[in-house]
């Protein structure tokens, strides 16, 4: 089967950035095979489903490298917080979640996701409620409902405040149950196949609500299963403060010497880190997803993104739990990734193709699928977003990459997962939004009711 995308203004992502001003891609079974200026060729186009992309940007699907999908039923609490009171504010109502309200509230938090043209998502769940059942396999559900690719984690905590952590004890697992049950996820659920959509890796919540020997025996557990491993990390001051006072070390010594840099990980946020915290990163490896909504929300900071960058360090894009951004669209935070980077380190230091890229490509580094998504080259998957640029929003704008980079977010004609339309004019096109939408209302209110 083969579908032509053409007439569209193509940046492609690939590794010099070639972009075509009306331009094509040929996608055969599900996998691109063509990337050409122009029309395309005449003995293609037989037979082929031509989606017309005049007057639309076409660009990579856009990744999400951190999230925390079930807390799309907790948005707008403890608005005006910073992280800590916000987490000792939420804890309460999160540990009453179980399988059936995340499966509504990853539903809501992923529809929202494909229609801002994210075709990947990844998720962070750490909270598991003794008989909650099975909400991994709940977001697993909901991911292939929406028709997104999916990088779920099998995430724990085992640090009550008793034992000097943030979360309350009644939120917590043991250390042996949530080895246990990382490693059945990621037995019941990881697919490392080439075109996968479900991958599992294995994401302690944070030096503040996780004990060392979870996380040293989390990155082994990781290895031995050959997966990645994932967890919050340099997010706040006073997350510094708590590492240096209960461990001697920044959060980065303190998770280097628990195994936890290399290749194979990516760390949330990494706001607050030094030149050898950064030298760390980029020797290792490591990646980061950057969330600026985020950490706009909480005013954590503006994370060192230009000079993790130029260290060579692979940095993704992330919206992060709707708890601290309500609004869940990863195209926005392309824009935030723009203006909070320049705010932090000039007009002149990240540029909205760099935006696009941290945002793909980027991302793809992150969770370790760059073989296979983040750019528009013949051998990887069709995961492609077909932006309308022609619209009253941007219609006559220079640069229609400045116009998703700088502009209101542009509504999407198309967006492709492994060549399947999930996104057709603006809407979803593989479920019902109006349900969704009362889904996501009524597993809010049951949420509310339970505390
Ligand atoms: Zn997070």
């Amino acid at each position: 089967m083969r579908t032509i995308i053409e007439g569209g203004f193509v940046a492609s992502v690939d590794p010099v950035g070639t972009e075509h001003r009306a331009g094509h891609v040929v996608i055969d079974d599900g996998v691109i095979t063509t990337v050409g200026a122009g029309p395309t060729a005449a003995e293609q186009r037989e037979d082929a489903e031509i989606i017309d992309a005049r007057g639309c940007l076409v660009t990579p699907g856009l990744i999400n490298t951190h999230h925390h999908l079930y807390q799309w039923l907790t948005r707008g609490y403890a608005q005006d917080a910073i992280l800590f009171d916000w987490l000792t504010a939420l804890y309460p109502l999160w540990s009453r979640i179980d399988a059936d309200l995340t499966r509504a509230g990853a539903a809501g938090a992923m529809a929202v996701l494909a229609r801002s043209g994210c075709t990947t998502v990844g998720d962070h769940h750490y909270i598991f409620p003794k008989g909650s059942g099975d909400i991994v396999g709940a977001i697993v559900e909901s991911a292939a409902r929406v028709g997104v690719r999916l990088h779920a984690t099998r995430g724990s905590m085992d640090l009550g405040a008793s034992q000097g952590g943030l979360p309350p004890d009644f939120a917590v697992e043991t250390t042996d149950a949530a080895l246990r049950a990382s490693e059945a996820s990621v037995e019941q659920w990881h697919d490392a196949s080439f075109g996968s959509l479900v991958h599992v890796a294995i994401a302690p919540c944070s030096p503040f609500s996780v004990t060392a020997d979870l996380l040293r025996e989390a990155a082994m557990l990781a290895r031995s299963l050959d997966v990645r491993l994932h967890t919050h990390a340099s997010e706040t001051v006073e997350e510094d403060a708590y590492c240096a006072e209960r461990f001697g070390k920044t959060p980065t010594q303190y998770l280097e010497d628990l195994g936890w840099l290399g290749d194979d990980v990516w760390m949330a946020h990494c706001v607050h880190l030094d030149e050898r915290a950064i030298e760390r990163y980029a020797a290792t490896g490591t990646g980061v997803a950057h969330c600026p909504s985020s950490n706009g929300r909480l005013a954590a900071g503006i994370a060192p993104v230009r000079d993790l960058l130029r260290a060579g360090v692979p940095v993704g894009l992330g919206v992060d739990g709707a708890a601290s951004n309500e609004s869940g669209q990863l195209g926005i935070e392309i824009r935030e990734a723009v203006l909070m980077n320049r705010l932090r380190t000039g007009a002149d230091s990240f540029s909205v193709r760099d935006g696009l890229r941290v945002a793909t490509m980027g991302g793809a580094r992150v969770l370790g699928r760059d073989a296979e998504i983040g750019s528009l080259e013949p051998g990887k998957l069709a995961d492609i977003a077909v932006w309308r640029v022609d619209g009253v929003e941007h219609a006559g704008i220079l640069d229609p990459v400045a116009a998703l980079g700088l502009g209101a977010m542009p509504p999407l004609h198309r967006l492709l997962v492994g060549g399947r339309a999930i996104v057709v004019d603006g809407e979803l096109a593989t479920a019902e939004e109006p349900i969704i939408a009362d889904e996501v209302a009524a597993a809010s209110r049951e949420l509310a009711a339970r505390l």
